[in-house]
């Protein structure tokens, strides 16, 4: 009998985790980013959009924090495929403002292993 795979090798878990602990929202999506079209999941990558599409998904799980503000790792800058790389929601003086979308499945798979807390 093969070894049952761990949940901290699930390539999902690997993308995801530093997101342990923190608080999410169910709700419609909307683009973190003015401008911005869509996210991906933090987990498994699946796409988010703010209208029906194929696969997309047009709700989810987001979680949103302030951090202090750093041009280096705040400023947005896009993956070839047009995506955010570092997708800031706003910013105020000093602080920018993180938003990280989640879709059901990988919300439900990681809650309990990452301590994945429902406002
Ligand atoms: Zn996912």
């Amino acid at each position: 009998m093969p070894e049952r795979e761990k949940v901290s090798d699930d390539w999902r878990y690997l993308n995801g985790s530093y997101l342990r602990g923190r608080t999410f929202e169910y709700r419609a999506y909307g683009p973190a980013e003015p401008g911005g079209d869509h996210d991906h999941c933090a987990f498994c990558w699946a796409k988010f959009l703010p209208y029906p599409a194929g696969e997309a998904q047009t709700e989810g799980w987001v979680t949103v924090w302030k951090e202090a503000y750093s041009p280096g790792r705040h400023d947005a800058r896009r993956g070839k495929d047009g995506s955010l790389a570092v997708p800031v929601v706003g910013r105020a003086g000093n602080e920018a403002v993180q938003a990280r979308w989640v879709c059901r499945k990988c919300f439900d798979d990681f809650r309990d292993v990452l301590d994945l807390k429902a406002k």
